[in-house]
């Protein structure tokens, strides 16, 4: 049995395909979301918290980018 190896993802569309897990990391919209998770957590001004400990999600143009880049990555028609 190797059904373990595959995963079916929906799609926004509707549109259902078929994607080895191990294959994951190498899809843009993956790769732009580890890098917006990385930035996340190294970016001082993406990390300011004000004295309760709450993001003041400050304005930060690299983040910014980063989100738009996923966001674009993570859209079916952006191919
Ligand atoms: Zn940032």
């Amino acid at each position: 049995m190797t059904r373990g190896e595959w995963q079916w993802r929906s799609r926004p569309t509707g549109a259902m395909y078929r994607q080895a897990i191990g294959a994951l990391e190498a899809t843009p919209e993956w790769d732009a979301y580890q890098r917006l998770l990385t930035h996340g957590s190294e970016c001082d001004t993406c990390r300011s918290v004000d004295a309760l400990g709450v993001n003041r999600n400050l304005p930060c143009g690299e983040g910014a980018r980063l989100f738009e880049e996923y966001r674009q990555a993570s859209r079916p028609t952006s191919a």
